[in-house]
């Protein structure tokens, strides 16, 4: 299955299984939920890997961002949470993963996503990314809007899981 030189990792039945889904996820919010639960569907092991350095300022911490996702899927067996430093190629490798999954909204996601899949593939061309479109009830949610809006006192309730909500709400008082 894989190329000669390409991702040392060995597609066996379980690696085949296992995808993960890279990302930010500062903070998690509902669209980003409804890609794992469609993800995991497809792959009923997904690692969700939290970029500790995701070459942008954050909100939230890596430590923060990483306990908000763990309560949001805290009742979705097969579904873990793991904070990443690096490359995403080296951490799907590091978890012996076949895939890279990635949520597409609109067409402004593509250019940026098709650029880093066609890199990612030539870094390890072993390794596939999927992309799941997103469901249209989330096609406009994103962490960088709901973090605008939060600093201006919206209530998030209906965007976010309940933890990230809460957490908003402290740091828009801080
Ligand atoms: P990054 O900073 O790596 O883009 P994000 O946390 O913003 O990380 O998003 C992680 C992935 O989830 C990206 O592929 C993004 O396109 C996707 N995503 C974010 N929000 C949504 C949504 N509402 N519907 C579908 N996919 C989404």
């Amino acid at each position: 299955m894989y190329p000669k030189r390409g991702l040392q990792v060995k597609a066996t039945p379980s690696s085949l299984r296992r995808a993960v889904y890279p990302g930010s996820f500062d903070p998690v919010t509902n669209g980003h939920l409804d890609v794992i639960r469609r993800a995991r569907k497809l792959f009923p092991d997904l690692v969700v890997g939290v970029a500790v350095n995701p070459g942008k300022g954050t909100l939230f911490s890596v430590d923060e961002r990483v306990i908000l996702l763990k309560d949001a899927v805290r009742r979705l067996p097969g579904v873990r949470v793991i904070p990443f430093n690096g490359l995403v190629v080296h951490f799907a490798r590091s978890q012996k993963a076949c895939v890279i999954v990635r949520g597409l909204r609109m067409l402004s996601d593509f250019e940026y996503e098709f650029q880093m899949a066609l890199t990612n593939r030539k870094l390890e061309p072993g390794l596939e990314t999927i992309f799941m479109m997103t469901s249209e009830e989330y096609s406009y949610l994103s962490s960088r809007l709901i973090k605008e809006t939060a600093a201006l006192g919206a209530d998030l309730k209906r965007f976010v899981p309940p933890l990230a909500a809460r957490r908003l709400k402290e740091k828009a008082a801080e």
